[in-house]
């Protein structure tokens, strides 16, 4: 008998005739014999609807507060859900993240969960019920409610999955698994088998939004057998698991893209030991991160210094940016906030030469012009005007031949 935990995300559970439908699935694995604990999301779109509420109220609500609204989403699901299930006759019983005590840190609205009581659980398991739990939220030590940051009802599944060391955490959603790139952009990506943690972890941190990046850190740290299916489709789906040998080394496993970047730009800085610093370390005491960095060669005695941020982040570091000028004599402050990052990721770059300029041809051959430039062992990511997003993806998608079956080491 194996241990498994679910997560169905928003459109899984967006309306009583889909919970109806997770609720036959779920029954029906019950009934084979697994062990099951389910995670659920909101409904799709009421968490952004709760957000709105909040906003409209307060542009910037106290951030305790928000916590209090957001998790009431998850709280709606898994009573539901529990109760379709009881009406089939499957024993289940729903819980809240405070309920279970899945233990976070104070961070309201992207908090991280520093432990779990899973004594708890084992004990309703072993009674043979199904447990429901909400996803995307916890409760600090001093038990205020706190939530998990945006997606983060997958990084709760794993969590518990790490938790009780469940055979597999299995990740329903509107997709049949992890794609070469976002389906929604290019019609023609494929569907991968499998995907290495690592490989994920960058795709999901340079803007694949199919897994929360955290849920992939703690499934790779806990060794958390992870897999991507769709709830509306049968289908194997995609399994995330550790490099191991013999298995399929794509020399590209995906393309990401991220359409909150903006970038901003300082010209004529004095070329001088401190520089740097004294540019980005007001940025990063106003809690805000930083993305690419690129900095000229200096033609005289002054340098121009240029940087990424997320949009929302745009208006505040603009404003910072002009305090800095002033005192360190600078020309000029510029900024883009239609700007996109794309980014090709692959484990087998590392023993490949010519990706990047296979990508800075085929980008070229559309006329896309790159305006920065960053990479690292597994993924080149380039910085294009926002409008050429589609285009750029899927000439690259083209280029790196994505469509067709990936070259394998096996045959
Ligand atoms: P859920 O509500 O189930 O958590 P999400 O919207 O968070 O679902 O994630 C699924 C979506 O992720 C898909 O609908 C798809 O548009 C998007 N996506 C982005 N990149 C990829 C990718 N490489 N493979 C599959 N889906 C992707
Ligand atoms: N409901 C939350 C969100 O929309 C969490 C999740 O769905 O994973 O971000
Ligand atoms: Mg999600």
């Amino acid at each position: 008998m194996a241990l498994i935990v679910q997560k169905y995300g928003g459109t899984s559970v967006g309306s009583l005739e889909r919970i109806s439908r997770v609720a036959d699935k779920v029954a029906a694995a019950s009934a084979a014999g697994d062990d099951l604990i389910v995670v659920l999301s909101a409904m799709t779109g009421e968490t952004d609807r709760l957000l709105t509420l909040a906003k409209t109220i307060d542009p910037q609500p106290n951030p305790r507060e928000l916590d209090v609204l957001l998790s009431t989403g998850e709280q709606v699901t898994i009573a539901l859900l529990s109760m379709a299930l009881e009406k089939r006759g499957c024993p289940a019983r729903s819980y809240t993240g405070g309920q279970v005590r899945i233990l976070t840190d104070s961070a309201f609205n992207k908090a991280r969960i520093t432990d779990i009581d899973a004594e708890r659980l084992r004990n309703d398991l072993s009674c043979g019920r199904v447990l429901v739990v909400a996803g995307f939220q916890g409760v600090d030590e001093a038990g205020n409610i706190t939530t998990l940051g945006r997606g983060g009802s997958d990084t709760t599944a794993v969590a518990l999955a790490a938790a009780l060391k469940a055979d597999e955490c299995q990740i329903y959603t509107d997709v049949d698994g992890v794609y070469t790139t976002d389906p929604r952009v290019v019609p023609q990506a494929r569907r991968l088998d499998r995907i290495t943690y690592e490989e994920m972890l960058e795709m999901a941190s340079l803007g694949a939004k199919v897994l929360q990046i955290r849920s992939v850190e703690f499934a790779s740290k806990y060794n958390v057998p992870l897999r991507v299916l769709s709830s509306f489709t049968e289908g194997a789906g995609t399994l995330i698991t550790s490099e191991e040998d013999g298995m399929e080394q794509a020399l590209i496993s995906g393309i990401a893209f991220n359409r909150d970047e903006a970038k901003l730009t300082i010209l004529g800085v004095p070329d001088q030991p401190g520089v740097a610093y004294r540019i980005l370390g007001p940025v990063a005491e106003a809690n805000i991160e930083v993305d690419m960095i690129v900095q000229n060669i200096a033609e005289d005695t002054t340098t121009d210094f240029t940087f990424t941020v997320h949009r929302n982040d745009y208006d505040k570091v603009l404003q910072i940016l002009h305090g800095v000028a002033r005192d360190l004599g600078a020309r000029e402050v510029t900024g883009d906030n239609k700007i996109v990052k794309i980014s090709l990721v692959g484990v087998g770059m590392r023993s490949h030469a010519g990706i990047a300029s296979t990508m800075f041809r085929a980008l070229a051959e559309e006329g896309i012009n790159i305006r920065m430039i960053s990479t690292s062992e597994i993924k080149v990511s380039v910085v294009v005007d926002e409008k050429y997003l589609e285009l750029g993806v899927r000439a690259l998608h083209v280029a790196f031949q994505l469509e067709a079956a990936a070259p394998s080491k096996n045959g």
